[in-house]
């Protein structure tokens, strides 16, 4: 079967209103809806621009388009991993297990030095960004990334088993400008099973 040639947005394993008390339904769904989709409508006009040019065989603003479509790609990326990686409240574990828990446990010493280090990351990120738990294959470290926008800060090739958004569209509703309120939310709604699942699947 062909692949398709564009992005689509993916549907959430969840409902809008299961995130609750944390995330709230109005939040989540224009987070899904309106902003997520925007990052996928974003690179596909590009793919059509790009398209449109090369049939045409006129020249592209290769500077502008390329860094256009890093945001959008970005965007679109993290936003997926990110709906991967939250889980219906309730239904959510409480940290780490398995292979994962012990990587974590082996680079900071502890699941709790983890959860403080990556919530200074996330509350710290400048402006809008992410917050990300990597994986280095090379050094078998896990690290956390500090990401601006969508695309600057990201390490090649390591691959990213969580992701936290702190965007402001990803709180403000619920939280206002309180972003430290909504980081210590997330911490009850973290899907440790798909968080170890993406760590054990590079592993193999
Ligand atoms: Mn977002």
């Amino acid at each position: 079967m062909e692949k398709p040639h564009f992005y689509s947005l993916p549907k959430l394993s969840y409902g809008y209103k299961d995130l609750e008390p944390y995330i709230s339904q109005e939040q989540l769904q224009i987070h899904h809806e309106k902003h997520h989709q925007a990052y996928v409508t974003g690179a596909n006009a590009i793919f059509e621009r790009m398209d449109k040019a090369r049939a045409e065989g006129v020249d592209l603003d290769e500077k502008a388009i390329l860094k256009e479509l890093s945001f959008h790609i970005g965007g679109h990326l993290l936003h997926t991993l990110f709906w991967g990686n939250l889980a219906s409240a309730g239904k959510a574990s409480t940290g780490p297990s398995g292979i994962l828990a012990t990587a974590i446990d082996k680079e900071f010493g502890s699941f709790e030095r983890f959860k403080k280090e990556f919530t200074q990351a996330a509350v710290s990120v400048e402006g809008s960004g992410w917050a990300a738990l990597s994986f280095c294959r090379l050094t078998n470290r896990p690290l956390i990334m500090q990401i601006e926008k969508h695309n600057n800060g990201i390490y090649p090739t390591f691959n990213i088993l969580m992701v936290l958004d702190l965007w402001e569209h990803a709180y403000y509703l619920d939280y206002k400008n309180l972003r430290a309120k909504f980081v210590e939310a997330f911490w009850n709604i973290v899907n440790w099973e798909e968080v170890r699942k993406r760590f054990e699947q590079l592993l193999r």
